[in-house]
């Protein structure tokens, strides 16, 4: 069993130890507030330099690559994996990636699809780029995290891109879902009455993936189900819904501007895919 480091024991840090320690990894954490570490079964180290030196897999996982980088001792790493878990950009990535071969650091970005309490179950996504050699020696200690693990390929930056167009749904999504139970609300519809309808109106998007994917692979966006232009008269009547209510519809209006550009561009018998690629 690999010995494995931890480096920050925040919600997500915590439970990666935990998983760690659960499958059986001889497991030494840090964390700036050591008291977060006294529930694992873990050894807590006093400073971040000795937790680095008690494994040759060290796994970061902390607010931001800058708190990640002042923790992180190059001669103490020197020769080691470090797998850094920190939500980053792709560019920081790369960064990390650049620094971390100029001192003989084996790097890999990992990147976490999942809440906390899911990591080590079947739900956690994980992705991985970057040092593929240092992958394939840490992949059986790293399947304790979940085995839904995805290696990305050698570019450091490729699993920070693939969180960054992925969160990009999530958060549009997230706010269409907040904002449908606000105008409900405004509307006299209650949540519970919404609810199921809004659910079954997101089953569609599986399909609409697909379809976009396909249509983005071949360049090619027949409006034979729905137009730009259908669309965006569609979203007028929607905000105009929204403005009478005196709701807040940023989000909205600028898929709206969107619409227009690809109206405006000469799309506007074309299907919404063709948005991906203007
Ligand atoms: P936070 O992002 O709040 O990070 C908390 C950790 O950072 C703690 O260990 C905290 O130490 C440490 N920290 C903050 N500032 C400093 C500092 N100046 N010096 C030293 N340590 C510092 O919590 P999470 O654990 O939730 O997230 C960690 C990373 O995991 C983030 O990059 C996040 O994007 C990513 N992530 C989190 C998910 C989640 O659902 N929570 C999901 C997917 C990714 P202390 O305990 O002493 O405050």
């Amino acid at each position: 069993m690999t010995s494995v480091t931890v480096l920050g024991l925040g919600p997500m840090g915590h439970a990666l130890a935990t998983a760690f320690t659960a499958a059986g990894h001889p497991t030494t954490v840090w964390n700036r507030t050591p008291e977060k570490g006294d529930d694992l079964n873990a050894i807590v180290a006093d400073t971040a330099t000795e937790a680095i030196t008690a494994s040759p897999l060290v796994v970061v996982c902390v607010l931001n690559h800058q708190v990640a980088r002042s923790l992180l001792d190059t001669d103490a790493l020197k020769g080691r994996t470090l797998v850094n878990f920190t939500g980053g950009s792709p560019r920081q990535a790369r960064a990390m990636a650049t620094w971390a071969a100029e001192h003989d650091i084996g790097y890999i970005d990992g990147v976490i699809m999942a809440t906390p309490a899911a990591i080590g179950g079947p739900e956690a996504a994980l992705f991985y780029s970057g040092s593929g050699d240092a992958y394939e020696t840490h992949r059986p200690a790293l399947a304790a995290l979940g085995e839904n693990a995805n290696y990305l390929g050698e570019d450091p930056g490729r699993a920070a891109a693939f969180d960054a167009s992925l969160q990009d749904l999530f958060w549009t999504a997230m706010s269409g879902v907040v904002h449908t139970f606000a105008l409900a609300a405004a509307e006299n519809i209650g949540p519970s009455d919404i609810a199921g309808h809004a659910k079954a109106m997101l089953g569609f998007f599986s399909d609409m993936i697909d379809q976009v994917a396909r249509q983005v692979a071949a360049g090619h966006f027949p409006g034979d189900d729905s137009t730009i232009t259908s669309a965006a008269a569609a979203m007028d009547h929607i905000l105009g819904t929204i403005r009478a209510n005196d709701l807040d519809n940023g989000v909205l209006s600028a898929a709206r501007a969107e619409m227009q550009r690809a109206i405006d561009a000469g799309y506007g018998s074309e299907g919404v895919g063709r948005l991906a690629a203007l």
